[in-house]
């Protein structure tokens, strides 16, 4: 683990204030995220519900689990009672199932909507068209879900041009929904985009918190 608390630094030096570090830890052994836990970090990532279910018990309780993977409405009952954020919900159905499993954990589960930006993974994400009908459904039938913001994926390109574009299309549309009261939204203040090798881009556009896993942990093996 030799350099860990160089490159947590230096991750830490260019983020501003404003921005959340989630470390992505998704595997990452537990005594792995102790360390980067020791070192100040609270706020860890996981993408797969079996990774969350077995580590998060064995890791300090105050510890927030953000789940960032791709969500099957079979694995929710796994996840949630885990999960102090799920990044990345993209459709009703799965919006209904953590309902349910929120209701019956006795919590209201805080959740992002994915969204597909990137022209390379449109299989990622709800189209930009959903975004709306989905907070607007939600909020007339979920009482156990609190909508906090949007999450995206920039293509996975050298070409910055194209990244800040999609980038800058989630933010806009970030920003039009947080100022439309018509969608009662109680706090809605998190725009999830950037990783390792496009944070910068992301915190420029406007994003509030970044999902860092190789450049705290090293490359995963
Ligand atoms: C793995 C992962 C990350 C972190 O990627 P790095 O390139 O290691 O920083 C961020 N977001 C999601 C959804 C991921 O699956």
């Amino acid at each position: 683990m030799s350099g860990l608390r160089e490159r947590y630094d230096q991750v830490k030096i260019g983020l501003p204030e404003h921005v959340t570090l989630v470390a992505v830890s998704k595997t990452r052994s537990v005594e792995e995220i102790q360390a980067v836990y020791d070192l100040g970090q609270r706020h860890f990532g996981e993408n797969k519900a079996q990774e969350i279910k077995d580590k998060a018990p064995l890791l300090p309780k105050d510890i927030q689990w953000h789940f960032i993977g791709h969500l099957q409405r079979n694995k929710v009952k796994y996840v949630v009672p885990f999960a102090d954020l799920i990044h990345s919900i993209d459709s009703m159905r799965l919006l209904d199932e953590v309902n349910e499993r929120a209701h019956r954990s006795n919590k209201v589960q805080d959740v992002l909507l994915q969204v597909s930006i990137a022209a390379e993974a449109a299989k990622f994400g709800m189209p930009v068209e959903q975004v709306r009908e989905i907070i607007d459904s939600s909020s007339a039938n979920h009482s156990h879900i609190r909508i906090r913001g949007l999450m995206g994926m920039a293509t996975f390109t050298e070409d910055n041009t194209q990244i800040t574009q999609e980038f800058e299309m989630l933010s806009d549309l970030f920003i039009s929904i947080k100022a439309d009261d018509s969608l009662s939204l109680s706090q809605f203040d998190t725009l999830s985009m950037g990783m390792s090798g496009d944070a910068n881009i992301a915190i420029a556009c406007g994003s509030t918190m970044v999902r860092i896993g190789t450049a705290i942990f090293g490359k995963r093996g």
